[in-house]
């Protein structure tokens, strides 16, 4: 197995394990290990165990809470964890946690023409293992949901090195409780209040769940996700996707005519302002129309018909709320719907361009993040109180993200220390706002290590030291 010792060796040699999307600063470790199998991830696990080292899990590191970053002790890096395979049913692959999504989406064009795998965290060369460890969304997961729906079956490396697999529907959680022959007797803790439909914050946990769900989104926290059985679903006969440049006004309008409309929505998008000026000074792109704020949709149709009708609705909501058809950008072929996607793409990519400069003249420098969600309707209320914030702060900033499901990430850019503290000020506020309108303080991302004391304004010190339990029981299995 590949495998390196020494802080300094690999500060030196690789750099690439210390640090994620985050830019979080300070990561180190002792030891990594690339293993290529099962055998040896047990291996490395259980000497890691033994010896009582730390263990951090890293996939393809894009992830932007800073939770592949390791503090210390050993990382195990999924790269080398390789393979896609069928099994013996026709909408579901067996794969590895190295895998990536670019790679899945590549197995399905070849061997499943008519198939996909519908998580599409916007980020394609997250890895598999990455994806399912923080349940991951996106765009898509307004109508697809995230990516726990879409798991069959997990391989499991719990953190002693002891294997698990579990599949959905053989394990179910009663009223908090669950007797598995390896685990034993698990409780899991009793919350406060149910946790939002979109949540990424703390263990999963409802009182009858399957207990594949504990394990989707616990962040490497019990243990490695070596192999999941993904389920594919039915492509669509077609996609139409636009991108609708408008103001404020036209924009919540066009939002919730969408939303009510009976037209088969997978992504409701939102670029706020000041996002498209932002995106324009930094790489020299103009863009349609005078609105400030983007309104992205893709509509899935089963036939021509279908897309026909989907095409006059969307006209006529337009013409409805003023808004010229030379100011959308659009259209129904792969081609149209890349190009939107790199268009979404680009404004996380430039704002972490933009962060990684300033980063590199002060080390403390990373990007600062909401992944706060609310419950839809109530999104125009909370994205007033998060403007009013964020133009406090006095720190530059952009807004985008999944208005359908009232999901919009700022992402402030800070300069120096004083930015950087401001910055920080500014997401505790709005986390707060967030918990208040029974939303989360974070959706997809995950806590990772960004966002760990953000979590004391979700749950209660009960709650937090019961999911602390949980972990260590999970853990000496
Ligand atoms: C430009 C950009 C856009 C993004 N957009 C989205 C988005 O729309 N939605 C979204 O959800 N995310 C988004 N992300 C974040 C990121 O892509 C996801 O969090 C992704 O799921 C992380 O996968 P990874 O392989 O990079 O994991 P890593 O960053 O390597 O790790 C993330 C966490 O999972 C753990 N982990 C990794 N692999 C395993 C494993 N095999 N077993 C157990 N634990 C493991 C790590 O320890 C860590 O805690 C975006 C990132 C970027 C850079």
């Amino acid at each position: 197995m590949k495998s390196v010792k020494g802080t300094h060796f690999i500060q030196q040699e690789h750099p690439e394990l210390l640090v994620d999307e985050s830019a979080l600063s300070g990561g180190s470790c002792q030891s990594a290990a690339w293993p290529e199998n099962t055998t040896e991830a047990t291996e490395y696990m259980k000497e890691c165990f033994e010896d009582r080292v730390p263990l951090t899990i890293s996939g393809a590191r894009t992830g932007i809470a800073g939770g592949a970053v390791p503090i210390g002790g050993a990382v195990l890096s999924t790269d080398l964890l390789k393979g896609i395979l069928p099994t013996s049913r026709e909408n579901i692959i067996r794969v590895q946690a190295g895998e990536t999504l670019d790679s899945v989406q590549e197995y399905c064009k070849t061997e499943k023409p008519c198939l996909f795998y519908p998580p599409d965290p916007t980020e394609t060369t997250a890895s598999i293992g990455g994806t399912v460890a923080t349940d991951a969304s996106g765009a898509d997961s307004y109508k697809f949901g995230s990516t726990r729906k879409w798991i069959d079956r997990l391989k499991i490396l719990l953190p002693s090195g002891t294997a698990l697999t579990i599949k959905r529907g053989n394990y179910q959680f009663s009223s908090g409780k669950l007797r598995h022959p390896s685990l034993g007797l698990i409780t899991l803790p009793k919350l406060e209040k149910p946790q939002p439909v979109k949540n990424a914050a703390g263990f999963h946990i409802a009182p009858n769940m399957d207990l594949i769900d504990l394990f989707i989104g616990s962040e490497g926290k019990l243990g490695l996700i070596l192999e999941a059985d993904l389920v594919l679903a039915r492509k669509p006969y077609a996609i139409a996707s636009f991108a609708v440049f408008c103001n404020e006004n036209q924009f919540w309008k066009l939002r919730s005519d969408l939303i009510n409309a009976s037209l088969s929505l997978r992504e409701l998008e939102a670029m706020a302002d000041p996002s498209l000026s932002f995106l324009s000074r930094n790489t020299g792109k103009t863009f349609p129309g005078r609105g400030n704020w983007v309104l992205l949709t893709s509509i899935d149709v089963a036939s021509e018909e279908e897309l026909d009708t989907a095409l006059e609705a969307l006209e006529m909501l337009l013409e409805e709320h003023g808004i010229s058809p030379d100011n959308t950008w659009g259209g129904f072929d792969e081609i149209e719907r890349k190009r939107l996607k790199e268009f979404r793409h680009l404004l996380p990519e430039t704002v972490n361009r933009v962060i990684s400069g300033f980063s590199l003249k002060n080390s403390r420098i990373h990007k600062i993040s909401t992944d706060t969600a609310v419950p839809p309707e109530q999104l125009m209320e909370y994205y007033e109180t998060m403007r009013s914030v964020l133009e406090n702060s006095e720190v530059e900033h952009v807004v985008f993200g999944h208005s359908g499901q009232g999901h919009l990430h700022a992402n402030l850019i800070p300069n120096d220390n004083s930015q950087l503290e401001k910055a920080e000020l500014a997401v505790e506020q709005i986390a707060a706002e967030a918990v208040k309108l029974g939303g989360t303080v974070s959706a997809e991302h995950g806590t990772g290590k960004l966002k760990v004391p953000l979590l004391r304004l979700m749950y209660s010190q009960k709650e937090l030291d019961d999911m602390g339990l949980l972990e260590k029981s999970i853990s000496s299995c």
